[in-house]
């Protein structure tokens, strides 16, 4: 036995150049080859993972690797999907098991766009029909700037197309290099377009999502080419824009039968799709993605890096540090909007896994900051796009902050930091700037005061927030900034104002967060000796 074994398992396989070249990189990498090809049941599958003892990684074309796949792989490390979606991977089910997935992004990218451009061409003028329509000047939306889009926004250009993008992390430099104008909405970019390109991932949020309040606004007998995937059409809506406005599609991601029957009821020569997905179908992208996933794992097998990894392992202690890191990027509200940078130490045994707690430190930001919550890969991705720079700092463990994350917020050259822990399963905050603290950390949604210490002001601002009708459940305070207090001894300056900080959850009571945080900053920043009062949603 090699080093370990790879076993490429594809229901269709790949051209047989592209398994060819991909088995000699393995082999030259060290590692035995399996493969299971043409395979027709799971059945299979699972018997292929059975049987093998030492596995490096599991290559995948669009196969099904659901739970009882993955359960079936002991000791599995890496399936690589060689292509770019990977919602046939229950990937987090992956990640929980210890097994990263990766992708090969890109490689087939030219051969969908061509793919996507062929279809809209031929619905709207078949090569032996009638009268067609023609595409110069014509107005194509393409939903999801990524590499299809890219290579879709060239073709249409060189055809004298008027292209608009929209993607949620416009890569706005190649926009303009392309010469395209961007939508700032879904709705813009379908706002009478003639022609819309589907580009984007399914995912939980993009499922079922195009419909008829986006198809709606296309112009009259305008089109949808549909290279992406069948699940992200609401059908319904789009039987009813047709009905309304002749609305026409395209795909080679084909639905179900029994869905596919009906469209083809209903909408009759407006409807066409291919029988099964071929859009990666040309010699060249199975070439490139059969050689590139070989790649992958020979490259993780000597040096146990995979840099197009989609999901996340983390050892199961860890997962609840996975929250913490979260609430503290979520904290970032209480400091400042967009910081330059994000400064986060990982102490203790979480120093190891400290570029996972970033990237989720960054997730919790964007939380707020979208209103959605993305993948921490996403979530770096839309840091670097934003210029907010994410830098891990090497701990100094001596300090005895145990197992703890630190989070620096730095904005214009001054830094707001933050630091939790875990304490017997209980998240809390230790620490806000200059202030130590014990204080437990939940869902719910907090308010922070900080406040020139004197008698009674706590009381002054927790009766504003109870006057309000919100129940003041945990409330901290600390009456002693904890630095200073020495550094002002030796510039022989008396300390003038003591600081205090207040931080309490409340209970909403049903208002929406912008009621709470107009209250608070209008009322509690009105109490004299405020500094500050913020509210932090942690819901
Ligand atoms: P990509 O990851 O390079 O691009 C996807 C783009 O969509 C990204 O720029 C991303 O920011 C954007 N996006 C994600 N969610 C969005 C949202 N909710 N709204 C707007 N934009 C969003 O992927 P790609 O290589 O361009 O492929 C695109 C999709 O095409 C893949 O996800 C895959 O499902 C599909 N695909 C189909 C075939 C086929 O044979 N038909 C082959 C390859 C890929």
């Amino acid at each position: 036995m090699g080093l370990g074994t790879v076993l490429i398992a594809t229901e269709k396989p790949f051209a047989q150049d592209a398994r060819d070249a991909a088995v000699q990189i393995i082999e030259d990498g060290g590692l035995e080859v399996k493969l299971l090809e043409n395979y027709t049941t799971k059945q299979q599958l699972i018997d292929a993972l059975h049987g093998i003892e030492c596995h490096i990684g599991l290559i995948v074309r669009s196969d099904i690797i659901d739970e009882e796949v993955l359960d079936a792989a002991s000791g599995l490390k890496l399936v690589v999907r060689a292509g770019a979606g990977y919602d046939n991977i229950k990937h987090i089910y992956a990640e929980q098991k210890g097994i990263k997935v990766g992708i090969t992004p890109g490689v087939n990218a030219n051969a969908v766009a061509e793919h996507a451009f062929h279809l809209m061409q031929d619905f709207i003028r078949p090569i032996d029909g009638g009268t067609g329509t023609e595409l110069r000047g014509k107005t194509l939306g393409i939903h999801g700037f990524g590499n299809v889009g890219k290579y879709m926004a060239e073709i249409a250009k060189g055809h004298g197309m008027d292209v608009v993008v929209y993607d949620i992390f416009l890569d706005g430099k190649k926009a303009e290099e392309l010469g395209v104008r961007v939508a700032r909405t879904p709705e813009e970019l379908y706002n009478g377009a003639n022609f819309i390109s589907l580009n984007i991932p399914q995912n939980s949020e993009t499922k079922k999502s195009i419909g008829y309040e986006l198809f709606k606004l296309m112009s009259a007998n305008g089109a949808v080419v549909n290279t992406a995937r069948e699940g992200i059409i609401d059908y319904d809506g789009l039987i009813r824009a047709f009905e309304e406005k002749n609305i026409g599609y395209t795909a080679d991601v084909p639905p179900q039968a029994d869905v596919r029957a009906n469209l083809e009821e209903k909408m009759g020569e407006r409807v066409f799709m291919v029988k099964k997905k071929q859009g990666a179908e040309t010699k060249e992208a199975n070439y490139e993605a059969a050689t590139a996933a070989a790649n992958l794992c020979v490259k993780f097998s000597k040096e146990g890096i995979l840099l197009t990894q989609v999901n996340n392992p983390l050892p199961d202690d860890m997962w609840d540090y996975v929250t913490l890191a979260q609430y503290l990027g979520r904290f970032n509200t209480a400091f400042v909007e967009r910081p330059n940078s994000v400064e986060v130490t990982c102490y203790g045994r979480l120093e190891k896994f400290q570029d996972h707690f970033g990237r989720y430190v960054l997730k919790g930001l964007f939380q707020d900051q979208l209103g959605k919550e993305l993948t921490p890969s996403e979530a770096s991705e839309a840091a670097k796009e934003r210029g907010i720079e994410l830098l891990l700092r090497k701990p100094d463990n001596k300090r005895g902050h145990g197992d703890s994350i630190t989070v620096e917020y730095v904005y214009d050259g001054t830094a707001h930091s933050i630091r939790g822990r875990i304490d017997e399963k209980e998240l809390q905050v230790q620490r806000i700037g200059d202030f130590r603290m014990t204080i437990p950390l939940e869902k719910g949604i907090y308010v922070i005061a900080q406040y020139q210490d004197g008698a009674g002001k706590s009381d002054v601002i927790g009766d504003k927030l109870s006057s309000k009708g919100y129940n003041k459940i945990v409330g901290g305070f600390r009456q002693e900034p904890m630095r200073n207090e020495e550094e002002l001894a030796e510039n022989q300056q008396e300390p003038t104002v003591k600081r205090a900080m207040m931080f309490c959850r409340i209970n909403p009571n049903g208002d929406a967060l912008q009621d709470i945080a107009r209250i608070v900053e209008s009322e509690i920043k009105s109490i004299p000796g405020v500094y500050r009062a913020l509210t932090v949603n942690m819901g």
